[in-house]
């Protein structure tokens, strides 16, 4: 019976010899911190500081650079331009058809080639309405976003967790 009792004892520990190293640590108290009420600014820099791959980047993205050939257009730096954008070309080139209401589209080795007129200024403000749709986080205002397809519906995600769904093209 008694053997039993000190097996016991010794499976629980509480007859170990004083270990100075468990004293300290029962010693140390827990610490309880005033609640502290932070604006939405302050957050949002901790946030950046604990994740900094989510802080707010922006673009840098070249004006577009076209070459005419007769009644064709190339657009030269397309791919460069859909790398800064971190999109699929095929997606930009799907944008940019519906917007510029041009049936005959494609991509190739030279850039983006379509039948039609264009103003770079206007190409320059489609690329800039493409991101605020496409690539910029609604949530964090961030570009390190990709796009999703869930059960045929799109949508953009965010480093920072937000998920927001977008129009398909
Ligand atoms: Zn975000």
């Amino acid at each position: 019976m008694s053997a039993d009792v000190d097996a016991r004892n010794d499976d629980t520990g509480d007859l170990k010899p004083f270990d100075p190293k468990r004293k300290k640590k029962r010693a140390c108290a827990p610490v309880y911190l005033e609640p502290q009420i932070y604006t939405y600014d302050e957050m949002l820099k901790m946030f950046y500081a604990k994740c900094p791959d989510a802080a707010i980047q922006t673009f840098k993205l070249p004006p577009p650079t076209l070459a005419i050939h007769g009644p064709h257009t190339c657009w030269m730096n397309f791919t460069k331009i859909c790398a800064g954008l971190k999109r699929d070309q095929v997606h930009v080139m799907g944008y940019l058809r519906t917007e510029l209401g041009l049936k005959e589209m494609s991509i190739t080795d030279r850039g983006l080639v379509y039948r039609g007129k264009t103003k770079e200024r206007d190409l320059e403000s489609l690329v800039k309405k493409y991101a605020a749709e496409y690539v910029t986080c609604r949530a964090c205002r961030g570009i390190n976003t990709r796009l999703e397809r869930k059960n045929r519906l799109l949508f953009l995600t965010c480093v920072c967790g937000s998920k927001t769904r977008v129009e398909d093209i």
